[in-house]
């Protein structure tokens, strides 16, 4: 392989440069694409709106004048020939070109084109025809994008470098995607739209498989495990069922169903259950937990917090009271004692946090994991996990992600989703404000507190003064209005244990007001909470808003949001205090902020795409994952491509 310097047009200050930007050889510089292209395209005058930015290329006709303007303003202007029109051309401050321009030269004009007129403002002439309509953007620091389009040209026509196809020429067809040499040759000097298009697409495409081959090549190695399936008493589980003191949702039903399928299979089953705030998942996996009793197994739940934990084994004890179940937490006491019971199968249902899987806990019989607030653990305690035995694992996500992002960021699981809420359940009357009003909402919460109730108060940021209200001078202002009760603060940068602590006493305390970031987002759930204040709610996304409005409505009495921002983004808290939708909202923050705002729930590196969108490109990502599968249960196309991809196929 030839190295940097060896490239024509290569010395040794431009070896420097491309060291620096990890290029070593020319493949690793054949292999660095533009980062965007600027567009120099030429408009159709006929096809021009009106008081549009236009680029023109036409010839010089007559002699240009200058024309002086007020004070020391003077202007070039000139007669071009464009498409057999004549455009009057105005360049302001450009009287300058006047001396280079010759007899006939052909312009290339971008500016305002005033159609009536026909008369172009420039902001910019060139007095060289272009030669690419497409300039490539490197953005490689301290090296001209010329200089690069340089060295690439030569070095692809003097076939420097061998660029194999590798794709499968199978997928290659079906797709109708360009060769790879024609993708790279494309990709550094785009002869046109279409062309470049055609590259992109390819790069996508290629981006998107090595993602879900990736994914695939987990699930089809992780269904290969072999699982007992599990022999549960239907009839028990039914009883159980008809005492619960409510009719289950139809979605409830469905996904007790997919669980019970989980159950059968003969390889240990991972789940996603995704349900928005309030939906009543957390019955949905205690009929599960039944289940895997009656089949004689053992059954987890990890929660991410100590509080969160509390709060789920409070439930259960309650939900499940034929079941033996215990709590085994950071501050647990006996945990001695504790775990000797759970490996010889004193409890049927373990409840804890990280402690559950970092200690040495073992079971007798483990059959069934539940995962709480998923996206709250790292891959590593997730695997951890799964060596402890052969279990079926759920997931459990409030955060509604769009259907379509799900199919793609769960593809190596099972995913049930649990829309509808509960009959009967009051909605949180929600109200959008601007800042200044933020003394009346105060009277309101005051009303709130004199009957008993909590509320919360939640800030954008922590200190960043440029956020407008941070948490600690929120915190201040709250204090001084509400000196007669207990006003607690809550952010991300206090210790576990004060944190443990704040939420703690929000709990306890009667009539409290917690002040916080949005550290508070997940599963917390305080009954008396009943209004829920968010400021700088512009900087938050709707899905967002929607988690945080979640903390309070968890009774059966009203409750009441506020969200208060500037004037600036009217339309979209306006939208989000009228839809209680969780998953509508998230498909809203999908279409308005991009993927992004998503990808946070799954905690993995290999979900930063450079190349392809998870919303624009959502179609290739879905063929991508059935080529996927293609190529796995095809052995001669499976080497083919591992061949050349260097895939790290160990990581989730
Ligand atoms: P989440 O899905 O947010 O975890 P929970 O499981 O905590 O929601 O359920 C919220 C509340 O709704 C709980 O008090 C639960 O007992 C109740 N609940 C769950 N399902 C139903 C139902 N089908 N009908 C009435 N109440 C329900
Ligand atoms: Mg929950």
């Amino acid at each position: 392989m030839y190295r940097i310097i060896d490239a024509p047009g290569v010395g040794k200050q431009l070896e420097i440069l491309f060291h620096n930007h990890q290029i070593e050889t020319i493949n690793d510089l054949i292999f660095t694409f533009p980062k965007k292209y600027q567009s120099f395209k030429e408009d159709a005058l006929l096809f021009a709106i009106d008081k549009t930015e236009v680029t023109v290329t036409g010839q010089l006709i007559d002699i240009p004048k200058i024309v002086n303007h007020r004070g020391t303003l003077k202007s070039v202007q000139f007669k071009l020939l464009v498409d057999n029109e004549v455009i009057k051309v105005i360049a302001y401050r450009r009287e300058y070109l006047k001396e280079s321009m010759t007899e006939h030269m052909t312009l290339t004009v971008k500016g305002k084109y005033e159609k009536k007129k026909r008369l172009i403002t420039a902001q910019a002439v060139l007095l060289k025809p272009l030669e690419t309509e497409l300039k490539p953007i490197y953005q490689l620091d301290g090296i001209y994008d010329t200089t690069i389009s340089k060295i690439v040209k030569k070095i692809l026509d003097q076939q420097l470098v061998v660029i194999n196809d590798d794709l499968p020429k199978v997928l290659v067809n079906k797709h109708h995607l360009m060769s790879k040499e024609e993708m790279v040759k494309t990709l550094h000097l785009p002869s046109s739209d279409e062309r470049l298009v055609e590259a992109l697409k390819r790069l996508k495409y290629e981006e998107a498989l090595r993602f879900q081959y990736k994914m695939m090549y987990q699930k089809v190695h992780h269904e290969l495990i072999f699982k007992k399936p599990k022999k549960y008493d239907l009839e028990q589980v039914k009883l159980f069922i008809q005492d619960i003191p409510f009719e289950l949702t139809q979605d409830q039903k469905e996904t007790v169903n997919d669980l019970f399928r989980d159950f059968k299979k003969n390889y240990p089953a991972r789940r996603l259950i995704q349900g928005d705030v309030g939906s009543g998942k957390t019955i949905v996996v205690g009929i599960g937990v039944m289940g895997a009793k009656s089949a004689g197994y053992q059954s987890a739940l990890m929660a991410p917090t100590e509080i969160l934990a509390m709060q789920h084994y409070q439930f259960f004890k309650n939900a499940l009271k034929n079941l033996n179940i215990c709590l085994l937490t950071g501050s647990t006491k006996k945990k001695k004692e504790l775990k000797e019971q759970i490996k010889h199968g004193v409890y049927d249902f373990v409840i804890g946090t990280h402690a559950l899987v970092t200690d040495d806990v073992i079971f007798k019989n483990l059959g069934f994991v539940i995962i709480d607030e998923q996206h709250r653990f790292g891959v590593e305690t997730r695997e951890t996990l799964k060596e402890k035995g052969n279990a079926d694992v759920v997931y459990l996500s409030a955060t509604p992600i769009p259907r379509t992002l799900a199919i793609v960021l769960f593809g190596d699981m099972e995913v049930s989703i649990i829309k509808e809420k509960p009959i009967g359940r009051k909605e949180i009357i929600t109200r959008y404000l601007s800042d200044q009003q933020l003394p009346s909402v105060f009277q309101h919460v005051n009303k709130e507190l004199e009957k008993g109730n909590k509320a919360y108060f939640i800030a954008p940021s922590i200190e960043s003064e440029e956020r407008g209200t941070n948490v600690f001078s929120l915190f201040e202002e709250v204090q001084a209005a509400f000196s007669k009760y207990t006003v607690i603060m809550l952010h991300g940068k206090q210790s576990a244990l004060e944190k443990q602590q704040a939420m703690e006493d929000f709990y306890q305390i009667k009539s409290s007001i917690l002040v916080s970031t949005s550290v508070v987002e997940v599963g917390l759930d305080v009954k008396e909470a009943t209004i829920m204040v968010i400021t700088g709610a512009k900087y938050f996304g709707v899905s967002q808003l929607h988690q945080l409005r979640g903390r309070v409505g968890r009774s059966d009495v009203q409750s009441f949001c506020y969200v208060l921002s500037d004037e600036s983004d009217i339309d979209r808290l306006q939208y989000f205090s009228k839809t209680s939708d969780g998953f509508q909202l998230s498909e809203y923050d999908l279409s308005k902020r991009g993927p992004g705002e998503f990808l946070g729930v799954r905690q993995s590196g290999s979900l930063r795409f450079e190349y392809a969108d998870l919303g624009s490109d959502f179609d290739v990502f879905l063929k991508a994952k059935q080529d996927a599968l293609w190529l796995l249960s095809n052995e001669k196309e499976n080497q083919y491509y591992l061949n050349y991809q260097k895939l790290d196929l160990d990581e989730t």
